[in-house]
């Protein structure tokens, strides 16, 4: 503790036998964060040196994740792949929400797990089962690396009934006629991390106070309703009943990493309520800051306003395959913009970043072998990303390696390494060249001979049936050269 984590790059074989064999590039910068609790950008102190954790809030499984919420596990990934970058051995947790949960705390929310059991005619564990799968697909589809654990809500039911017990003894709690709520007036820092005081948080707030003692109280644990039996419901000191919203998080990282952890990530929508009340539930029954630092991603916006299922544009991954996307265009898309930055999804503005991961897939088809290195694009990509993460720096970095005249197999060998961060999957691609179908290389001939008559007709005939075919000839100073459509 103490020591700032600085950005050093160790050879790969000492982390993952497995992998590519990186020179040994010590840069002398260190990580620097920025964090929502102290609103300032921070030097990264791992609390165990050369380790770091991580935990980010995940999906709530009764619907597909959305680009939005991509948004959100992209950035913590950036977050983890830089941090392995550096040379930490990162520990990933990240939670799967499977429990209903009211729409909020206040006791006439519409459950979305039972919305969603009557729309498709599932129990909640079928439900919850399915979109967890769904996510984890896409989750794949994306390049995002899997956590360490993704644990489940469901499976921790005794380790957030621990942690309301403790709550309880250190006299955090009072009990309502619909369940276990937090006293947030006990508690003299509440508010500490989105920075303001109860009376801020609720003002303009429409608030169903119900039983509640303070209008930031929240449910700890909710009793089960008398008159019907819920699928998901659990036995507890209280009674039949199940988890609230927030315990879950403060339960499972406790577990997971101890606590007080590293880092603690999700979208800024989570700052004022999920984790302002998972830090105060970690402070009440452990007396520990969970986290030393809180990062959150700022909200992907849709054609310039928010998404919604009734606007009809809250699109899925599927969606975006089904238009005829690649995934990892998304992920190029969201790297381009600063994770604090708010972002604006457009299918022009994904047309574009499909473009550019063509072009750039095209070109390092026809690279060397990786061999050697660009020593100062290195450094300035890892300055880049140690500053707070800047992925849209990063990737200027990475075109003017594209573009720039080193050779081809140092370029190889550093494009590589910036895409263990990027996960832009270049290494499919990288000397790699195309494989073109014998239709399409007997046209390519064709053509040649065509141009060398001068046919320039006849050229033009073949070219577009090349494009047909969903390829592209271009020529140049060497001949012929096809790439992919
Ligand atoms: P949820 O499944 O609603 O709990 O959300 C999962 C993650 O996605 C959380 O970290 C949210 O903060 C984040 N999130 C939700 N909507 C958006 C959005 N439009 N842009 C970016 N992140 C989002
Ligand atoms: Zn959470």
């Amino acid at each position: 503790m103490g020591i700032s984590s600085r950005c050093q790059q160790f050879p790969s074989t000492l982390r993952r036998p497995e992998g590519r064999l990186f020179v040994i590039l010590t840069l002398d910068m260190n990580i620097r964060l920025y964090n929502t609790l102290t609103r300032q950008k921070e030097d990264f102190k791992p609390i165990h040196e050369g380790k770091a954790g991580i935990y980010a809030c995940g999906p709530t499984v009764y619907w597909f994740a959305h680009v939005g919420n991509f948004r959100s596990f992209i950035f913590s990934d950036i977050l983890r792949r830089t941090l392995v970058h550096c040379g930490l051995d990162v520990t990933f947790v990240m939670n799967i929400t499977d429990v209903g949960h009211l729409t909020d705390d206040a006791s006439d929310g519409e459950d979305k797990m039972i919305v969603a059991m009557k729309r498709e005619g599932k129990t909640a564990y079928e439900i919850a089962e399915f979109y967890t799968q769904e996510f984890l697909k896409d989750v794949e589809r994306l390049n995002i690396l899997s956590a360490d654990v993704y644990p489940r809500a469901t499976e921790h039911i005794q380790e957030q009934i621990d942690m309301v017990v403790a709550l309880e003894k250190n006299g955090y709690t009072y009990k309502t006629s619909d369940g276990i709520y937090f006293d947030t007036s006990k508690l003299n820092d509440y508010g500490r991390l989105s920075g303001q005081s109860a009376e801020e948080k609720m003002a303009g707030a429409r608030i169903d106070m119900g039983e509640k003692k303070n209008p930031t109280d929240f449910a700890l644990w909710k009793f089960s309703p008398t008159d019907a039996q819920r699928d998901m419901e659990w036995e507890s000191p209280w009674g039949k009943g199940f988890p609230g919203w927030h315990i879950e998080c403060s339960a499972m990282s406790a577990k997971y990493l101890d606590v007080p952890f590293d880092i603690h990530t999700g979208g800024i929508d989570h700052i004022a309520v999920h984790h302002e009340n998972e830090l105060a539930q970690t402070k009440g029954a452990a007396n520990e800051l969970q986290a030393n630092i809180w990062m959150h991603g700022e909200f992907l916006a849709v054609d310039g306003g928010k998404m919604s299922k009734s606007l009809g544009n809250l699109y899925t991954v599927d969606d975006l395959i089904e238009k005829g996307y690649d995934p990892l265009a998304l992920r190029y898309l969201m790297l381009g913009a600063h994770y604090r930055t708010k972002l604006n999804f457009t299918f022009e503005a994904l047309t574009a970043a499909q473009n550019a991961l063509h072009r750039l897939r095209e070109t390092v088809r026809s690279w060397e072998k990786p061999e050697g290195r660009c020593v100062e694009l290195e450094e300035r990509f890892s300055e880049a990303l140690a500053d707070d993460l800047n992925t849209p720096q990063a990737l200027a970095v990475l075109w003017e390696l594209i573009d720039g005249d080193h050779q081809s197999g140092a370029k190889a060998q550093t494009l590589l390494s910036f895409d263990e961060v990027l996960g832009l999957g270049l290494q499919e691609y990288v000397g790699v060249p195309l494989d073109i179908p014998a239709q399409v290389q007997a046209l390519v001939d064709q053509r040649k001979t065509a141009r060398a008559e001068k046919d320039w007709a006849l050229s033009d005939e073949l070219r577009d049936k090349v494009i047909e075919l969903g390829y592209v000839v271009e020529d140049t100073e060497q001949g012929q050269v096809v790439k992919k459509g």
